[in-house]
């Protein structure tokens, strides 16, 4: 099980890079979250031999308990990727590394004031819904700059880039537009501010390839590392 898991990594890994070098980028630029949820402590400390790894978690409680078995393992460190409560915004300034969906002025008063309190400062991502009426998470593209003009105000935010979740489309290419979009707003917002913003966390299991080719420095791979997910756990 853990060697299938190594294997599963090294195999998106290898692709990673083949795609950042189709279009001149250097494979080193891309990061691969390996999103850990719904799966025990036990199939992250399969990758540490792999590590430096950056996993990537979805619900704040889920993933306290994740950190707390492995915290005697070197070399991991934690994403929060999925939707944030404000009332778990304590929690997630003191467990994670990198917050990838921030998407409202309330979240980053509540994590800014309470990385102050420890005296850290936190690298995010501000999470757009790029075309997805669906979702429910992430701020308008008519949001964003005001929002990123706020978030370079608080001294313990360090506002670093722009994440998204398009729509799922079972043909990869057809989600390019949306990747290229969240890459386009980036370059505005850049431009704008005078501020730069490296990061660009876009891609999944099925369309990470197409994600690295429009710029992506983190994809997050779930289902294509650890296998299918149940719920029912
Ligand atoms: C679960 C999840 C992923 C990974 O999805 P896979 O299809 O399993 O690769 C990526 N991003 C977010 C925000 C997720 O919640």
């Amino acid at each position: 099980m853990g060697e299938e898991i190594r294997q599963n990594y090294r195999e998106i890994r290898t692709r990673i890079d083949q795609a950042a070098r189709r279009t001149d980028r250097d494979p080193r630029s891309v990061t691969l979250v390996a999103v850990s949820k719904t799966f025990p402590a036990e199939d992250v400390l399969a990758l540490a031999p792999l590590a430096p790894v950056v996993l990537g978690e979805n619900r704040v409680q889920e993933a306290a308990a994740k950190i707390e078995a492995t915290s005697g393992t070197p070399g991991l460190s934690w994403h929060l990727i999925g939707h944030l409560q404000a009332n778990k915004a304590n929690r997630a300034a003191e467990l994670f590394d990198f917050v990838h969906s921030v998407d409202s002025q309330d979240l980053l008063v509540r994590l800014g004031r309470r990385c102050t309190q420890l005296g850290r400062r936190l690298p995010i991502l501000l999470e757009v819904n790029i075309g997805d009426e669906e979702s429910k998470s992430g701020c308008t593209e008519t949001e964003l700059p005001a929002l990123a003009e706020f978030a370079t105000t608080l001294g313990s935010i360090e506002i670093r880039g722009l994440m998204a979740i398009p729509p799922y489309l079972e043909d990869s290419e057809a989600v390019r537009p949306y990747f290229r979009r969240l890459r386009e707003l980036r370059d505005r917002l850049q431009d704008r501010m005078g501020l730069p913003l490296p990061e660009l966390s876009m891609g999944m299991s099925h369309d990470f390839e197409v994600a690295v080719e429009e710029g992506a420095t983190f994809v997050r791979v779930g289902t294509a590392i650890f296998g299918g997910r149940s719920y029912l756990r």
